[in-house]
């Protein structure tokens, strides 16, 4: 379509041409027989993208924020001791979040773009008992990837529940959360997963479940207390309907659409392929002469942050924008002004990167950059054709 901009942030992503057919169709009541079979198959589709196959799903109208409020709610008593891993932001986030329903937070941080080392966890691990361990899988402010599944490996070992904020990562980054042990992933609708925003999804482990059914303190948030929600989950799983609050019927219908494209491409696939494209994105970048915020060991596969070129600032991204392409400023507090943001995952193609990195070049030039015309494409063609 002539004048539509390319959408290339973190989130949300574009989206599927059906997937947003399924948002518009008519909306049907929530306890109509198709919609039923709708939301009951999104939930077994939740278990198998989550290769989680004796998970609870929980699907609820909200966002990704909202996912990491139900994990923290519900599981957080007063005075329960919390460990953050966190590489950024949203590890910020997480920890403002327990602490809101009690919890005793201890922090394990890095340096900007680089993550904490398995050590540092088990250390901290090892000071006292902690009911639950939180990491974010990809943290979209500074694109630095965890090792989930070393982390959840620590928890498990030291007694403790693991909780991974994969809402920059679940359905692109490798994560098998039965597998590999992880109690709790949330995400929500508008990254990988495909589907507008709107929707805060959350699969829980068992022992989750267990911690959630033994606790004394009521659960202090109303709306993502899991006692409001499971029998609904499990109603429409069972292939009946069941009312708490009124569920997203359009969001829903457009989840299971996306889950079925996730499912058709196959998650191995699914993880190659953006391990591939993050590759190009991140080899056009350095091509150019940019450098990156994530240290290239923990560097993220659905994200780049390039920091600006010394000279120019945030306004270069007006001039990419006009080149066609829509790209995120910096979110981090500390250097905000000084980085930018390129998502790549989902439905993201290589023609995608491709464009992206004319875009960028576009943008640079105008703003006064010096550099070889074509080299952030050409290199991002190269790991392109290498790696297909
Ligand atoms: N965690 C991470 C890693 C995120 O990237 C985001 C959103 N950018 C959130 C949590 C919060 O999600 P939302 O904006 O949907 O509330």
């Amino acid at each position: 379509m002539k004048g539509r901009r390319l959408l290339m942030i973190p989130g949300p992503i574009e989206f599927e041409p059906d997937v947003l057919q399924a948002m518009g169709q008519a909306t049907t009541s929530h306890v109509a027989a198709d919609f039923i079979e709708v939301f009951g198959r999104a939930l077994e589709r939740m278990r198998q993208v989550f290769l989680c196959p004796g998970g609870q799903p929980f699907v609820v109208a909200g966002s990704g924020t909202l996912a990491m409020d139900m994990a923290a709610s519900n599981l957080v008593e007063p005075g329960d001791h919390a460990l953050v891993v966190s590489t950024g932001y949203f590890g910020e986030r997480f920890a403002a979040i327990l602490e809101r329903y009690g919890a005793q937070v201890t922090m394990v941080r890095a340096p900007l773009g680089a993550a904490p080392a398995l050590d540092e966890v088990e250390e901290a691990l090892g000071q006292r008992d902690f009911k639950l361990v939180t990491v974010t899988h990809v943290d979209t402010s500074t694109g630095v990837l965890t090792d989930v599944k070393g982390v959840a490996a620590l928890a498990q070992r030291y007694g403790a529940l693991s909780v991974v904020d994969g809402v920059c990562a679940t359905a692109a980054e490798e994560c098998r959360q039965e597998e590999w042990g992880i109690d709790i992933c949330l995400t929500a609708s508008q990254k990988a997963i495909g589907t507008p925003p709107g929707l805060a999804l959350l699969m829980a482990s068992p022992r989750a479940l267990e911690a959630w059914r033994r606790r004394k303190a009521p659960v202090a948030n109303y709306y993502a207390d899991w006692a409001n929600w499971l029998p609904v989950m499990e109603a429409y799983e069972a292939r009946k309907a069941a009312y708490f609050a009124t569920p997203a019927v359009n969001l829903v219908a457009a989840l299971d659409v996306s889950l079925g494209h996730i499912l058709a491409e196959g998650l191995e696939a699914r993880f190659r392929r953006h391990v591939r494209i993050g590759a190009a994105c991140k080899e056009g970048i350095a091509a150019l002469g940019l450098t990156q915020l994530a240290q290239p060991a923990v560097a993220a596969h659905t994200m780049t942050a390039p920091y600006y070129p010394a000279g120019i600032g945030p306004e270069v991204l007006k001039a990419i924008l006009e080149a066609g392409v829509i790209l995120a400023g910096g979110l981090h507090p500390e250097i905000k002004g000084r980085y930018f943001r390129i998502g790549h995952m989902g439905s993201v193609s290589d023609g995608d990167i491709l464009a992206t990195l004319g875009a960028v070049e576009r943008g640079l030039a105008a703003a006064g950059y010096r550099f070889e015309a074509g080299a952030g494409v050409a290199a991002a063609q190269r790991e392109l054709l290498r790696g297909s």
